[in-house]
């Protein structure tokens, strides 16, 4: 069910690696239901705030609150039953497993015992939200076949399907559209609009600013690991400071 509000929550949020500040005093909130994204350079702090909020890396300093409770502490494998879904910058599949396994063990993402359960042969039931997800991605003629058989926009769309299967509240995904063919990334437009429709919130990392630009309803920007931008599509293109730090380039 969609309430309105906040679903997540960033408050000054620091991580150090040694010496490294990776972020800096970095605050944002996501809007439940919405498409919001996270931009900036290479570098910039994207992909460990990601790590922050599923929970991978302990911030230096700052909290964490989702859909109501405090996170900042939890244990990485809590997320995947709070409803928090992600995809990885490089891929993350079971590359011996079909194509239909690795979306199985998406929907028990609850540990080792989860994912014992999870290949003995599925509940009908569980079988068929998982190949309604195939079919949705466009993978549904290959269930049968290794995922690392796939090309690799297909095995971008696997990781999708694989963040779906959990019934996420809140997806994080991690530039799904690089390396994507155009027709590829019209095809991701479509999943991440309907999916939006559907009440799931989205926080998306992408360099592809055509797709960024088209779906997102807020974009947050940072550089150096600090938050230089925040507003709607309109807003951040014509920011100076972005221009500068990023889209300008
Ligand atoms: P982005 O995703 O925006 O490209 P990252 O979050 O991956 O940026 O990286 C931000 C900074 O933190 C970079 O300088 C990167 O080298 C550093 N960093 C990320 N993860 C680690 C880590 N586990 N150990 C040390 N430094 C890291
Ligand atoms: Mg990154």
């Amino acid at each position: 069910m969609s309430r309105p509000g906040k679903l997540l929550s960033l408050q000054g949020l620091t991580v150090q690696f040694g010496g490294l500040t990776a972020i800096k005093d970095l605050s944002f909130e996501v809007e439940r239901g919405t498409v919001h994204a996270l931009i900036g350079p290479n570098g910039a702090g994207k992909s460990t705030t990601f790590n922050c909020i599923s929970r991978y890396y302990d911030p230096t300093r700052g909290s964490i609150r989702f859909d109501g409770a405090d996170i900042t502490h939890r244990r990485a494998d809590e997320m995947a039953a709070m409803g928090v879904a992600r995809t990885f910058q490089n891929l993350e599949l079971f590359n011996e497993l079909s194509v239909l396994e690795n979306v199985l063990l998406g929907t028990y993402s609850h540990g080792a015992r989860g994912l014992r359960r999870a290949l003995k042969p599925a509940v009908a039931e569980t079988r068929e939200f998982a190949e309604h997800l195939l079919q949705r991605v466009g993978l549904i003629d290959y269930r049968r076949q290794p995922a690392r058989g796939l090309d690799f926009g297909r095995q971008k769309m696997l990781e999708l399907a694989r963040a779906m299967a959990i019934r996420p509240k809140l997806l994080l995904l991690d530039e799904p559209a690089a390396g994507l063919r155009n027709r590829e990334i019209d095809a991701l437009d479509n999943i991440l609009r309907e999916l939006a429709g559907e009440g799931v919130t989205i926080l998306l990392v992408e360099h592809v600013m055509q797709l960024v630009m088209s779906i997102s309803e807020r974009i947050t920007v940072m550089s150096f690991g600090e938050k230089i931008a925040e507003g709607s599509p309109q807003e951040i293109r014509s920011n100076e400071k972005v221009i500068e730090a990023y889209l300008g380039k």
